[in-house]
């Protein structure tokens, strides 16, 4: 199953435990969920979601990646930064199935990050019993 995640803002973390979560189907009680990002641009992470700390994520990146860091890819695409991030970020998380939900800790959320927004795209989430 495919989510899609809009942003409007070139980079944005979005929430998307819910989604994720709805698409475990009905009948995984334990398990393992994935969430994947298809895109080389944007990626998925499991941490707090707390409007400081987003915003502190937003602001890490852009010291660790500058915007304009003279990068060879951006000579044919301007957005080396959003890959290099990506790469950083990665693009997949794993969760816990319990009890036909997902095992998460009280402080955890699932994290779509877009690198190189604004757009639309695809999460998709796969969900293997045990
Ligand atoms: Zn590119």
């Amino acid at each position: 199953m495919s989510i899609q995640v809009k942003t409007k803002e070139r980079v944005a973390v979005v929430d998307v435990t819910a989604q994720v979560e709805e698409a475990v189907p009905d009948d995984v009680e334990q398990g393992v969920c994935t969430a994947f990002v298809p895109h080389t641009t944007a990626g998925v992470v499991v941490n707090e979601n707390e409007s400081g700390l987003l915003g502190d994520v937003e602001r890490a990146l852009d010291r660790v990646v500058p915007r304009d860091g003279g990068y060879e890819h951006d000579l044919i695409d301007d957005n080396a930064d959003a890959h290099l991030r990506s790469m950083l970020l990665g693009e997949s998380v794993s969760v816990p199935v319990v009890d036909g939900g997902l095992d998460l800790g009280t402080w955890q959320s699932i994290l779509f990050v877009e690198c190189d927004g604004p757009r639309t795209r695809s999460l998709d989430v796969t969900t293997a019993s045990a």
